[in-house]
């Protein structure tokens, strides 16, 4: 006999705790399923440890630097990676049993712990149970893509996932992956103390940004002593003693990297290969994520498929804005859809990158009237006082519009920062709203102003 249900939801990451609890307050009996760990990825093996893991690094990388400031730290500053790995673990901890304590506590919520599975599109089993509903939300997710590569089948490697378990300082880390998530541990370990090397495929770091952006991004992590090689047209993995040698050139007499570990960042794919889809009536696409609709609905009546697995975003925000959506479509007679999102995101080395809407590069491709404004760091007081100098901030706006199309903050509180240009762009009023604004002084966001002051077209 099946258990019957008004809705299941496959997966607790970012998006299926909150649609659950919602669905059940609005009375819909409810199911969820989660067959590992409570919170997802985000919570568990992403951005929570990960930005755990950066304040650590930044907390040594700023006691090295103590003397610049006049500070004097006694003797040489070092890092105990069993207490880093100790507090990443505490919070953790926190915000893994807030979402597993939530779900529980929730009324007309039923937590199953094990593996979804479709057995029609009306019915999933969990463990030894038969779940039915007529709505069926999957918040799957995804985990760090391992590519083939020759000789990888003999070395150990290691993940996004296994590296929180590393409570010890690799002697050289060589990632594999020169892009957001391959970078914040780049920095970090370095910071740590260990050598690192990033191996990328590509000609740059974060293809998808603009040149100037990522060749000041490759500026940062090099002055801190991070290794890099791009272009890297054959990666391969072989045992050498203790250690492990990669291979990135094709060209003769290029030496192999000497690591001792090797940590792989080179993407992501969707949880969609175990998840009896088959049986569903839904195709995946080639690369296994599930395709939607603006409002989040799959090919299949009643199947709704949020958070990365719907491959219409890779970030938190992104997942958690599908729940808004869909809520909002099933609940609040507002039909909101993903078309409406304004790309956004951050890459947390420090300092950090924010980003949003177009890049300079899309601008250009869109062939439309723009203009551009530029800011080094260096020209901005608080940075000065802080010497975290590092970086600029440009900015992109329609020339006729006056709308704001696009910006990167690249420096200190650029992750911060850019999120009032994000609501400017939201609003749909012009850059010149900014201007009128008295900003606080001394920070980066006062400069803002000054900057939209002295657009230029962009040639
Ligand atoms: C190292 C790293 C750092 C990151 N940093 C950031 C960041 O700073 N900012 C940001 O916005 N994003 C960041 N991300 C991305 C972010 O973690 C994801 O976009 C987000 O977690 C996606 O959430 P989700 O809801 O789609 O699924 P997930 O968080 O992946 O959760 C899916 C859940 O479903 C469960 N599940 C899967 N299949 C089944 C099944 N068949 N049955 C039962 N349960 C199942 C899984 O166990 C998992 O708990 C980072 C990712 C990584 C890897």
């Amino acid at each position: 006999m099946a258990e019957k249900f008004d809705a299941i939801v496959i997966g607790t990451g970012q998006a299926g705790p909150s649609l659950a609890t919602r669905m059940a307050r609005e009375g819909m009996k409810t199911a969820i399923i989660e067959r590992k760990l409570f919170g997802g990825t985000c919570v568990n093996v992403g951005c929570i440890p990960t930005k755990t893991l950066v304040a650590s690094a930044r907390a040594a990388h700023m006691a090295r630097r103590g003397e610049e400031f006049g500070v004097t730290v006694g003797g040489p500053i070092r890092v105990d990676m069993k207490r880093v790995k100790e507090r990443k673990d505490g919070v953790v901890r926190q915000s893994n049993q807030g979402v597993t304590n939530w779900l529980k506590g929730t009324e007309n919520l039923t937590v199953y712990e094990g593996h979804g599975r479709f057995e029609s599109p009306r019915s999933v089993r969990v463990n030894d149970t038969l779940l039915e509903a007529d709505k069926i939300i999957l918040n799957v997710g995804g985990r760090a893509f391992v590519p083939d590569m020759p000789g990888l089948g003999d070395v150990e490697y290691l993940t996004n996932s296994s590296i929180m378990d590393v409570d010890f300082l690799p002697e050289h880390l060589v990632i594999v992956g020169g892009s957001y998530i391959g970078l914040e541990f780049a920095q970090m370990y370095r910071r740590f103390g260990s050598r690192v090397t990033v191996v990328e495929r590509g000609d740059r770091l974060i293809a998808r940004d603009d040149d100037d952006v990522s060749d000041t991004v490759r500026e940062i992590m090099e002055a801190e002593g991070v290794e890099i090689r791009l272009n890297a047209d054959c990666i391969g993995f072989e045992k050498r003693g203790d250690g492990i040698a990669v291979s990135a050139s094709c060209a003769p007499g290029v030496e192999d990297i000497a690591g001792s570990h090797v940590l792989f960042a080179v993407g992501r794919k969707p949880n969609t290969d175990d998840l009896g889809l088959d049986k569903a009536g839904i195709a995946t696409d080639e690369r296994g994520f599930i395709p939607v609709d603006d409002q989040l609905r799959t090919d299949v009546d009643g199947i709704y498929a949020i958070g990365d697995v719907n491959g219409k975003g890779a970030f938190t925000h992104t997942a958690y804005n599908d729940y808004e959506i869909l809520a909002a479509n099933m609940f609040d007679n507002d039909p909101r859809r993903v078309s409406d999102r304004i790309t956004a995101y951050g890459l947390f080395i420090d300092p950090p990158l924010g980003r949003v809407g177009l890049t300079e590069r899309e601008v250009r491709a869109s062939g439309r009237k723009a203009l551009v404004g530029k800011m080094m760091m260096a020209r901005v007081g608080r940075a000065r006082e802080r010497s975290e100098t590092q970086g600029f901030m440009k900015i992109l706006v329609d020339a006729e519009s006056k709308h704001i199309l696009g910006a990167a903050i690249l420096g200190i509180g650029g992750d911060e920062i850019v999120q009032s240009l994000l609501d400017i762009m939201y609003a749909g009023v012009p850059y010149t709203v900014i201007q009128r604004a008295v900003h606080i002084h001394p920070t980066v966001a006062e400069l803002i102003p000054t900057l939209l002051g002295d657009l230029k077209p962009l040639e």
